[in-house]
């Protein structure tokens, strides 16, 4: 139930009103953390109701609260999709999405961009349920039609990837996959619900690792599932109810919480993400800066066409140096701190090997030098700088 006083709203104004009843809660401001497994019903009639409708109306904690709800109505009405679905982890969401749709005897056509874990999953656990995972070259644009067999069930994106930052031409994918009937899904995690609109480019599940931007305090463990129409979001809602996909209360009120200020905080990711990239990028020691919102990237044109902002997640290549050199570097930075994930308050750092991670593209990135990923957060930015500045210093006395 969309409330009329958002109809025709912007995005940020969604972020900071939708998904709020605060006259159903004694005019308190944010909805209530439900912690709850049994719910009770005042009559046999109810309850006979609720079996009838068992993904609308609250009938047990593991089909979602009034929290969950309220979460997933505010992400869905900010992407302009039909409704979303909460999981316990991004990685919860993704798996969920693609056991939707992929189906025994199926083939499915992921970028090569794709999340690690993503890939994994397809690779170990949909191999095993007699689905056929076929990487692409996340650069293929409309040539794609020419991957889609009989038996292509769905295509999945991730767009920019989030080691080597590739932009896809989504709506190019999305028209010829439209063509043969085959579902798109996209991790949409770098762009969030506010960056990127899925559903204008075709998209038709757009999936977040709300545990990055939309938390976006390091401090909980979120997915969402947003899908365009009752037709994606029946099979993705079912798929999470029958695995018993879930997430917890507290989490889901961290996300909510978190969607708030995610224009804000997005905002300066975006900037300052930009200022170190352009640093970066003027440094001797750096070979070349891979973030599609600086103009001269490979992926800056499609950027411009189809996202309205950009995150605070990007790479660089380094000239070649030693690993002793690059540990020297990174072992040591004040404010940078060393690790998975992104999203949060805080930078951080995190040596990649795209190679490693590819199979179709593996020859584009065999022979790059020393890659590291960044992400800027919420800092000073002139304070990051000079946190690199020493390690770049520490690299040099080290090589
Ligand atoms: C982190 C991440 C995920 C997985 O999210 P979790 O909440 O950590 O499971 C999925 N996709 C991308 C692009 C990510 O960076």
């Amino acid at each position: 139930m969309t409330d009329s006083k958002l109809k025709n709203v912007r995005p940020d104004t969604l972020a900071a009103h939708a998904g709020l009843d605060p006259m159903a809660h004694q005019g308190i401001v944010n909805p209530p953390v439900y912690h709850a497994s049994t719910v009770l019903f005042p009559s046999l009639e109810a309850l006979e109701e609720s079996d009838r409708n068992p993904f609308d109306i609250v009938n047990y904690g593991r089909v979602g609260t009034p929290t969950t709800f309220a979460l997933e109505q505010a992400v869905a009405e900010m992407e302009g999709g039909y409704r979303s679905v909460t999981a316990a982890s991004g990685l919860a969401a993704i798996a969920t999405a693609l056991s939707a749709f992929a189906r025994s005897g199926d083939h499915i056509l992921v970028t090569d961009s794709a999340y690690g874990p993503t890939r994994r999953f397809c690779n170990e656990v949909l191999a095993g349920f007699g689905v056929e995972t076929e990487y692409f070259d996340p650069l293929v644009s409309g040539d794609i039609a020419r991957l889609i067999r009989p038996n292509t069930r769905l295509v999945y994106l991730e767009s920019p990837g989030s080691l080597t930052f590739e932009v896809q031409d989504v709506p190019a994918i999305a028209v010829a996959a439209k063509a043969r009937g085959v579902a798109v899904l996209m991790d949409n995690t770098w762009a969030t619900p506010l960056c990127f609109n899925s559903f204008a480019h075709g998209v038709d599940v757009s999936i977040h690792a709300a545990t990055k931007y939309i938390v976006g305090h390091s401090d909980a463990m979120l997915g969402l599932i947003v899908c365009s129409n009752k037709e994606t979001w029946e099979p993705v809602k079912r798929t999470a109810v029958r695995f018993g996909t879930t997430a917890g209360p507290d989490d889901v009120y961290l996300g909510l919480r978190g969607l708030r200020t995610l224009p804000v905080r997005l905002k300066r990711h975006h900037e300052a993400s930009v200022e170190l990239a352009v640093w970066l990028k003027r440094r001797p020691e750096v070979a070349r800066v891979l973030h599609p919102a600086l103009p001269g990237d490979p992926g800056h044109a499609l950027w411009r066409r189809d996202f309205t902002g950009a995150s605070g997640l990007f790479a660089v290549e380094l000239k070649p140096c030693s690993k002793t050199a690059l540990a020297a570097m990174v072992d040591h930075l004040d404010l940078f701190g060393l690790g998975y994930s992104w999203g949060g308050f805080e930078s951080l750092v995190l040596p990649i090997h795209p190679a490693r991670a590819r199979t179709a593209t593996r020859d584009r990135w065999k022979d790059a030098g020393p890659m590291v990923r960044f992400h800027a957060g919420l800092e000073d930015v002139h304070d990051l700088m000079g946190d690199l500045e020493r390690g770049f210093t520490r690299l040099a006395a080290a090589s």
